[in-house]
C-alpha cells in the first residue's frame, strides 16, 4: 500500500499546480489503492467527499504549493479518520483494575497479554497478575503460565476442571489480597455465532465489571474480521481494539476500516512475536506508515533545491535511450545522494523505505559511498563503461589506486550490476531517477 501511495503523490507533487481535473485523477488512483487495501467503499466513499471538498478549498486559496497541500489534507483526513478521543487505556480505577481478553481464537489475546502486562509493568510500575479462563483449548493455561515465567509476570493458576467463572472469582480475590494494581483475564477464543459461548463471556463480563474489555483482533482476517467485532460488541461491550499482526499485515487498510464503521477505538497494535512488540496507537504515525511517505513532502522539497534538473534529465535520457547504465552514471548518483545529505539523511526522511534500502543495493553508509566514489575515479573510461572487463590483473591496479581492497571492488561491482538490472525495469516502467528508487 505504501509503495502505491508514494507513487500517487510523487505523481501529483511534480504536477506545478493542482487543478480539479488532475485533483480529480489522483483521488480516483487514491480510491483504488484505498480499495485494493482492503478498506470498505463506504470509508473510501466518505473520505473522497471530505478530500474533495478540502483541496478544492484549497486551489481558492492560491496555495504555493499544491501538490504537498493534497499530500497534507489526505494525511489529516486520513488521521482523523482513525483517530478517537477514547483510544487511552484506562487503568486509573480503584485496584484491582480487571481487563479482559476477548476475541476468535489465534487472534493474539494470549500473546497479546502478556505483551500487555509487561508494558505497563515497565512503563507504569503497575504490580499486574495474570489468569486464563482459557479452559477448552488444550495446554492454554499452561502456554500463559509459560509465557508469564519468561517475562517475570505474575501468574495464577487455573484449572481445567473449573468453570471462568470460579477462576475469576478466585482470580479477584487473590488480587485483592496481595494488592495488585492490575487483573488480566485471559478467554478462551470463540466464534461470534457461537450463541452459547458468546451468552457466557457476557456473563462473564457481566460478573467481573471490567475497566476495560479488549476485542484482540488480527489485522490479517481483513473485512471479516469487522463482521465479527460487531457481532462481539453486541453481546459484550468493548472498550477498545487490540490490532495483532500489523507487520505482516502489509496492506493496513482494515485500520481505515475498523475505527469509521464500528466506532470502536484501536488502543494497542501488535506488530510482532516478541514481548515488546506492542505499542500504543499513535494515528498519525501509522497513517504515516501506511503512506509510507515518512517525511515525503519535506524530502521533494529538498530534492528540489539540491539537485539540477539537468542531471536527473541526463540520466533519465540515458536510461530511455536503452544506453547501457555504466559505472559513469553510477558515480553521477552517488554524487547526488552525497548532495542531499548521504543515506541517513534519505533513511530518516523515508522511514519505511530503509528496510527497502537495505535489502537492496543501497546496503552501505557514508564510508562505502566515499569509496565507491574512489573506486569509480580510478578506472579507464572503457572500465567504466564495461566493468565486465575487469579481470584480476586490472583490480590490483584500481586497488593500489583507490586504496579500496580487492573483496570490497567485489563487492561494490555486485551492487552495481544490481542497480544496473533496476535500471533496465526502470526503464520500462519509465521513472526518471535514482531517488524513485528510494520511494516507490
Ligand atoms: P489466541 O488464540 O488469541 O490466544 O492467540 P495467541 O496469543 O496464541 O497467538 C496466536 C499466534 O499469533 C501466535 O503464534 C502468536 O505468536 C502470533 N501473534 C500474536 N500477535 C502477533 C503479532 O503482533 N505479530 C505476529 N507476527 N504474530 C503474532
Ligand atoms: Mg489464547
Amino acid at each position: 500500500l505504501s509503495k502505491k501511495f508514494s507513487k500517487i503523490f510523487q505523481n501529483i507533487s511534480q504536477q506545478g499546480r493542482l487543478t480539479e481535473k488532475n485533483i480529480q485523477k489522483t483521488l480516483k488512483k487514491v480510491q483504488y489503492t484505498l480499495l485494493e487495501a482492503d478498506v470498505s467503499i463506504s470509508v473510501i466513499n466518505d473520505l473522497t467527499k471530505i478530500l474533495k471538498k478540502k483541496s478544492i478549498g484549497q486551489i481558492i486559496n492560491k496555495s504555493l504549493t499544491p501538490g504537498q497541500e493534497f499530500i497534507k489534507i489526505v494525511q489529516t483526513e486520513l488521521v482523523n479518520l482513525i483517530n478517537s478521543p477514547k483510544k487511552k487505556i484506562n487503568f486509573f480505577e480503584k485496584p484491582p483494575v480487571k481487563f479482559l481478553m476477548v476475541g476468535l481464537q489465534g487472534a493474539g489475546k494470549t500473546t497479546s497479554l502478556i505483551k500487555l502486562a509487561y508494558f505497563i509493568t515497565k512503563k507504569f510500575k503497575k504490580k499486574i497478575l495474570v489468569v486464563s479462563t482459557d479452559t477448552i483449548r488444550p495446554a492454554a493455561i499452561d502456554q500463559l503460565e509459560i509465557l508469564s515465567k519468561k517475562s517475570n509476570i505474575n501468574f495464577l493458576k487455573s484449572y481445567k476442571s473449573q468453570t471462568p467463572q470460579e477462576i475469576v472469582k478466585i482470580a479477584i480475590k487473590h488480587a485483592i489480597k496481595q494488592l495488585y494494581d492490575i487483573l488480566i483475564i485471559d478467554t478462551a477464543g470463540r466464534l461470534h455465532n457461537n450463541e452459547k459461548m458468546m451468552q457466557e463471556l457476557q456473563n462473564l463480563q457481566n460478573y467481573i465489571k471490567p475497566t476495560e474489555t479488549f476485542f484482540v483482533m488480527d489485522s490479517m482476517t481483513g473485512q471479516d474480521a469487522l463482521h465479527s467485532i460487531k457481532n462481539f460488541n453486541n453481546f459484550l461491550k468493548i472498550s477498545g481494539i487490540i490490532l495483532t499482526k500489523l507487520d505482516s499485515d502489509h496492506r493496513g487498510g482494515i485500520i481505515l476500516s475498523i475505527q469509521h464503521t464500528t466506532k470502536i477505538p484501536i488502543k494497542l497494535i501488535g506488530i510482532g512475536e516478541k514481548i515488546q512488540d506492542l505499542q500504543i496507537f499513535c494515528p498519525d504515525r501509522i497513517i504515516k506508515r501506511i503512506l509510507g511517505m515518512g517525511d515525503i513532502s519535506s524530502l521533494i522539497e529538498d530534492l528540489k533545491i539540491n539537485l539540477k534538473k539537468s542531471t536527473i534529465q541526463k540520466i533519465e535520457k540515458k536510461i530511455k535511450s536503452g544506453k547501457n547504465f555504466n559505472l559513469n552514471d553510477f558515480l553521477i548518483q552517488i554524487k547526488q545522494i552525497k548532495k542531499i545529505g548521504g543515506i541517513e539523511f534519505l533513511k530518516n526522511k523515508l522511514p519505511l523505505n530503509t528496510q527497502m534500502i537495505n535489502q537492496n543495493m543501497y546496503n552501505f553508509n557514508e564510508e562505502t559511498l566515499k569509496k565507491m566514489e574512489a573506486m569509480i575515479l580510478s578506472m579507464t573510461p572503457i572500465e567504466k563503461e564495461f566493468p565486465k572487463i575487469l579481470n584480476y590483473s586490472r583490480k590490483i591496479r584500481i586497488s593500489s589506486g583507490s586504496g579500496i581492497t580487492i573483496q570490497e571492488m567485489n563487492s561494490y561491482l555486485k551492487q552495481f550490476k544490481n542497480i544496473q538490472r533496476l535500471m533496465k525495469t526502470a526503464k520500462k516502467k519509465g521513472f526518471n531517477t535514482l531517488f524513485k528508487n528510494f520511494t516507490n
